[in-house]
């Protein structure tokens, strides 16, 4: 078995949607980044490439290619989960954490697991976890959103 770290961080920015695990969430402001900014699939697409030692989010999807300019996170999702499957690999737990101050995103997980799901990671094999952080640090202050991710991972052959 393997295990894998993944951390992410995306600032808020006016004028784009909140993108996090493939669902639309209304706030009003969203997260900046070279693709949609989805922080919690990047975190997830770390910790997988991590547990698989293979090279970062940021290798792979270079922000200088226009190819992934404003890219959906969760077909970079896929495009890895079907890279590691390839590879041997079976995930046999994802667990995850989402530091928001703000928006509450309780209500949106069961959302973020079925559009996960899509990307082949199924909803009873991850855990996704959204805290605050006490009013602290750079989330605390409501100027992003930070997610750390872990996976544990079963090499088949
Ligand atoms: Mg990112």
């Amino acid at each position: 078995m393997r295990i894998g770290i993944g951390y992410d961080s995306h600032r808020f920015v006016e004028g784009r949607p909140l993108i996090l695990g493939g669902i639309s969430i209304p706030y009003g402001k969203g997260l900046f980044g070279h693709s949609d900014g989805d922080c919690l699939c990047h975190a997830i697409i770390d910790s997988l490439l991590g547990a698989a030692g293979m090279p970062n989010i940021g290798q792979l999807f270079p922000d200088t290619e226009p190819q992934w300019k404003d890219a959906k996170s969760t077909e970079l999702l896929k495009k890895v989960v079907e890279e590691i499957t390839l590879k041997g690999y079976t995930i046999l737990w994802i667990d995850s954490v989402i530091i928001a101050e703000e928006p509450r995103l309780n209500s949106f997980i069961p959302a973020m697991k079925e559009r996960l799901k899509e990307a082949g990671i199924p909803p009873d094999r991850i855990n996704i976890k959204p805290k605050t952080n006490e009013g602290m640090g750079f989330t605390g202050r409501k100027e992003g959103i930070a997610v750390i991710a872990i996976s544990l991972l079963k090499k088949n052959f």
